[in-house]
């Protein structure tokens, strides 16, 4: 009898070309790298730090964060201690400081020495913890250096305006730690107008100005855009170098750094009166032509996309019919007559991006960018 053996390499394994592939996001680094420059350039004279959380996005830390650092980027966030030492290790360059936005948890400050990091402290409980641990070490250098945040309003992380004021009268409750920056976050910054904006700005200067002097940060993305009395020392960008829309309804600057297409795998004749789909939530009311593409809400491309999204095929538009599947979904391609099986319908592309596509969902280009599915081959540009 005949033995099949498989090779250890998945790609040999299941000599899976990306001519087979269901599915295949460009990820486009130059354009990555653009981003970062404009948003460097618009803050300068303050600097551009880069928070490439949840995996860079989404769109993956190594490549991501190596492009980042070759455009001039110093400071790196990640969420979570273990995605920063992850980071670390794609980054060595021990003058590339990183930084961990959740906070610091019991007894992991012996981590963040071991991997050059610092966490971002943000309730006094965390203060002292670093203290206490910072003090019993022989030297007070940039190995022990941490973030103090104070939440200014988001009411979500960062010391409570009663700790803020604890800590004012109290400032020896800071003596023996290295603090690096000064930071808040924004609540409602893609909105211009909000009065909130305001408050936060207020609170945060006021923080500033009687705490230590040390470098000051305040706007993520949305923020970055909102004029240079919010940039301080440094900006934090995240989904804006991703080519997300800083700002609801308006033009967007940034380049797109994603695009998807999937692969037509059926098409089907669809009489009047025949349903589409789970729940048969779809009924053709004329005679339509119906392409199934192997793409679902397993790869990110939600459920609530179901009978809204549209994607390009061929240069037409077209939209979906019935309910996303876990693997599958389906188009209506009547107005295409010359689609084949095999073409590639374009899922997101610069004409109709992840805010596009998220407006169809009601959902956020945040999260069309970070559930873009595993499933997917991936192709890096530039
Ligand atoms: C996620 C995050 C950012 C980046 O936000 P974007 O809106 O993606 O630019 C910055 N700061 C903090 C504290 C965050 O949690």
């Amino acid at each position: 009898m005949e033995r099949i053996t498989m090779s250890a390499d998945p790609a040999a394994r299941w000599n899976c070309g990306p001519e087979h592939a269901p599915g295949v996001l460009e990820i486009d680094l130059g354009a990555l790298a653009w981003n970062y420059r404009y948003l460097a350039d618009l803050a300068a004279p303050a600097n551009a730090a880069a928070v490439v959380k949840a995996d860079g996005y989404g769109l993956g830390v190594g490549p991501v964060a190596t492009t980042l650092a070759a455009a001039g980027c110093q400071v790196f966030f990640t969420a979570h201690l273990d995605e920063a030492i992850a980071l670390r290790a794609i980054l060595p360059d021990q003058t590339i400081e990183i930084g961990v936005l959740n906070g610091l948890v019991p007894n992991t400050e012996a981590l963040y020495a071991a991997h050059c990091l610092f966490p971002v402290l943000n309730d006094l409980g965390q203060v002292e913890a670093w203290r206490r641990w910072a003090k019993d070490r022989d030297r007070v250098d940039l190995t022990w250096r941490a973030a103090l945040q104070i939440d200014s309003g988001m009411t979500r992380l960062g010391l409570p305006a009663d700790e803020l004021e604890t800590l004012l009268a109290e400032p020896e409750r800071l003596d023996g730690v290295n603090l690096r920056f000064l930071m808040s976050h924004m609540a409602c910054a893609d909105t211009p107008n909000h009065p909130l904006n305001a408050q936060q700005l207020a609170l945060f200067g006021r923080a500033r100005a009687a705490l230590p002097p040390v470098e000051a940060m305040l706007a993520a993305s949305s923020a970055a855009l909102l004029g240079p009395d919010w940039r301080f020392d440094y900006i934090r960008p995240g989904v804006a170098l991703f080519g997300g829309r800083p700002e609801k309804g308006r033009p967007n600057p940034m380049r797109p750094v994603v695009a998807l297409r999937a692969r037509i795998l059926q098409i089907q004749n669809v009489a009047p009166g025949q349903t589409i789909g789970y729940g048969a939530t779809y009924e053709a009311k004329s005679p339509a032509v119906v392409a199934t593409l192997g793409v679902g809400y397993a790869d990110g491309y939600l459920r609530s996309l179901s009978n809204s999204a549209t994607a390009i095929l061929r240069g037409r538009r077209i939209k979906v019919v019935g309910r996303i599947s876990m693997d599958l979904s389906s188009f209506d391609v009547s107005a295409v007559p010359d689609a084949q099986v095999g073409d590639m319908v374009s899922l997101l592309n610069a004409e109709h991006t992840i805010d596009d596509l998220a407006d169809q969902a009601g959902a956020i280009g945040y999260e069309i960018l970070t559930g873009l599915g595993r499933r997917y081959r991936r192709v890096y540009r530039g």
